[in-house]
């Protein structure tokens, strides 16, 4: 059975439905496919831990967050960035706020009321939203769909593929999308991840408590933010900015006074007094009961000389969680196969948001370049459409 429609939007996460807006914008009738029985799970979840939608940051420094950072994926943050999905969203009647280290989130702390705006926005402008429907490939130049009423071939003048990542399959996006483009797609990896450890039972009692002020390094790179000691390993803001070097093996040490000159550290080492146990040592040299914790872990028996063993605890780690329990993936579709978001080898199909081939942290970066590739992807599919 087939049908021709307009334009033909495949994922309702925030990249499909920035598309799907961008090309109702314009004047097309849009059809917009989604295989979970509502949209945008992945986006409610991130609700859950107040969603981050953006970060207040310069346009440079914000652009150094993603690799890689090929022209396509640069025009489309410079043409809609912080500012823009800021303004975005307040155009949807979110008041938003700016924590302390940039990042922004709406008040309500929560995506609930913005998708609620947003899907009615949608709606409002003619957007057809069809539930439980999976892309299971193509006929020809016909998108194919399993559907509650059987499967369906979908005809468009313009495609958006906006089909996710692989993190967190159960709320919808499984990577499974990727058998239909064989040959162009790099391998998903996880990306922003917590780290396995397999801890000796003292270190239950620190489960769930944050570790704060200290750094962690791997692979030359340092990250400040807070981690929390969790039963299966380490996870949080501080660790996932290192996912990259992690999964290529690096190791993985922590500083516990990365405010400390050298030589402050080691008048206060100097200081302590003889034959005192290692835990009192600790305690004197004024680490709280979870740093302390970790050196016992990491570094016992304490050497005499704890110089070394403060400022790079070196942490026995079994590797990265896995894909499933990342909060992103890296991998997906590659830059060489595509001509700016439209596939090179499938005129009129375009491809946005995370099942694209690109990196970033956490910390707004994520939403802002899964909204701002909708948008180019939509636009770039209604000039088509148009031409
Ligand atoms: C726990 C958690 C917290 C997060 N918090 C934040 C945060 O605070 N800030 C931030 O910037 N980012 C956050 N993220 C990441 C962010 O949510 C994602 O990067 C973003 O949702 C990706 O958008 P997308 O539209 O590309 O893909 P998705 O949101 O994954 O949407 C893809 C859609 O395609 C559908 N689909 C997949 N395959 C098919 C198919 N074959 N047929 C039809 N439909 C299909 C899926 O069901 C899904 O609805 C978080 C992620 C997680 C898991």
């Amino acid at each position: 059975m087939s049908a021709v429609s307009g334009a033909l939007v495949i994922g309702a996460g925030p990249a499909g439905l920035m598309a799907a807006a961008e090309l109702a914008r314009a004047g097309h009738a849009v059809t917009l496919a989604e295989a979970m029985p509502s949209p945008a799970r992945k986006l409610l979840m991130a609700g859950k831990s107040g969603l981050n939608l953006t970060r207040d940051e310069a346009p440079e420094s914000f652009l150094r967050a993603f690799t890689p950072l090929p022209p396509p994926l640069e025009a489309a943050l410079r043409d809609f960035g912080p500012a823009q999905v800021q303004d975005w969203a307040r155009a949807l009647g979110q008041e938003l706020f700016t924590g302390s280290t940039g990042r922004v989130f709406p008040v309500a702390m929560k995506a609930s009321p913005l998708l609620r705006a947003w899907l009615a926005e949608l709606a409002a402008a003619g957007v057809v939203l069809r539930r439980r429907w999976r892309w299971r490939g193509w006929a020809g130049d016909e998108a194919l769909f399993d559907t509650p009423e059987g499967p369906r071939r979908i005809g468009a003048g313009a495609t958006v593929l906006s089909l996710g990542g692989a993190s967190w399959p159960k709320l919808g996006a499984t990577g499974d999308w990727a058998a239909h483009l064989p040959g162009l797609v790099a391998p998903f990896r996880p990306a922003n991840v917590g780290l396995r450890v397999e801890w000796s039972p003292h270190m239950a009692r620190h489960f769930g408590r944050p570790v704060k002020g200290v750094a962690l390094i791997a692979g030359g790179q340092v990250s400040r933010g807070e981690v929390v000691i969790s039963a299966r390993g380490i996870e949080g803001g501080g660790i996932y900015p290192l996912s990259p070097a992690l999964r290529a093996g690096a190791a993985l040490a922590i500083d516990l006074f990365p405010d400390l000159a050298p030589d402050a550290l080691a008048a206060r080492i100097a200081r302590l007094p003889a034959r005192l146990s290692g835990a009192n040592r600790l305690r004197r040299l004024g680490l709280d009961p979870v740093r302390a914790a970790l050196v016992q872990e990491f570094a016992r028996p304490l050497p005499a000389d704890l110089a070394p063993v403060l400022r790079a605890l070196p942490v026995r780690h079994a590797g990265p969680r896995s894909l499933e329990e990342a909060i992103s993936s890296a991998g997906g579709l590659r830059w060489d196969a595509l001509d700016g978001f439209m596939l090179r080898d499938r005129p009129g199909v375009f491809a946005a948001g995370e099942m694209l081939d690109w990196e970033a942290p956490t910390g707004g970066y994520l939403l802002t370049a899964c909204l701002a590739t909708g948008r180019a992807a939509g636009r770039q599919a209604a000039a088509r459409l148009a031409a």
